[in-house]
């Protein structure tokens, strides 16, 4: 069950502010609030989705090919393509999902380790 309150939700509708890095029709990128690398932004789709699950089973293919394309063109735009970079996508309790609409992280601008911490 998708909740209208969460704080991307709030983000989308413009009743917070985010550092925004840019949007379509499909998606929205915005500048994580605690990033974890020297570059990190997050990218959500427009539309009500819980996780990846939630999304890739119910968005249609267009929601799904312009979230993804815009997944690309984001990292495009904030340089990370070439170095390289890491996109992560906690989903549910196991990966300690905070925010409960799906969401892509972009990290790079530095060498990210390991996959995992430790
Ligand atoms: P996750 O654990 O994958 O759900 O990650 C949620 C991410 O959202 C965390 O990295 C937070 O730092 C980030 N976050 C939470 N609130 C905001 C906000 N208002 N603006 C930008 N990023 C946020």
């Amino acid at each position: 069950m998708y909740d209208e309150h969460n704080i991307f939700a709030k983000i989308l509708r413009g009743e917070i502010p985010c550092d925004k890095v840019s949007e379509n029709d499909s998606y929205l990128a915005f500048k994580d609030i605690n990033p974890q690398a020297d570059v990190h932004v997050l990218v959500i789709p427009k539309g009500a989705y819980v996780s990846l699950d939630d999304f890739t089973s119910k968005a249609s293919d267009e929601e799904i090919l312009g979230f993804w394309r815009g997944v690309r063109s984001v990292a495009d735009q904030i340089g990370v393509i070439g170095a390289g970079f890491r996109i992560v996508a906690n989903h549910g309790a196991n990966a300690n999902q905070e925010v409960p609409h799906f969401h892509v992280h972009v990290l790079g601008g530095q060498n990210l380790k390991g996959l995992l911490p430790g």
